[in-house]
């Protein structure tokens, strides 16, 4: 999804949501006997800052769907994941996500939470009794 950084503070819309799904990144999955049941549900807002910075919260939820990592029986479950993100018009900062300062595309973010919101493992009913 882009935010169109430049155009909203011309509008003096410093703060804004945002809604969409979509398609799972298969190649960023962490667990190999795992995937993502349906779509990705992303959400979040954002807001502009005074020096052209932006920050934006992101909420995805989806459900995970495979083999239980410890005994391969049938396994899911629902993840739920908050990522904060701070997206800068300045290419040496490392910290944060750059952008240019006048459109910003917050998928790398979105990706980034993605990947920090799977589980190590993926367990299934029994296993994650037995775990306790
Ligand atoms: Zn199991």
């Amino acid at each position: 999804m882009i935010i169109e950084v430049k155009r909203l503070i011309a509008l003096k819309k410093y703060v804004g949501n945002f809604q969409f799904n979509m398609a799972p990144l298969a190649d960023k999955l962490i667990l190999p006997l795992a995937e993502v049941d349906g779509d990705i549900n992303v959400e979040g807002e954002y807001e502009i800052y005074d020096d052209d910075s932006v920050g934006v919260s992101i909420k995805i939820s989806y459900k995970l769907k495979g083999q239980c990592s410890y005994c391969l029986a049938e396994a899911e479950k629902s993840v739920a994941y908050s990522y904060e993100a701070l997206f800068v018009p300045d290419k040496n900062d490392a910290d944060n996500y750059y952008y240019d300062g006048a459109r910003l595309n917050i998928q790398p973010a979105v990706d980034d939470a993605f990947v920090f919101s799977q589980p190590e493992v993926l367990l299934c009913t029994s296993c994650a009794q037995s775990q306790v």
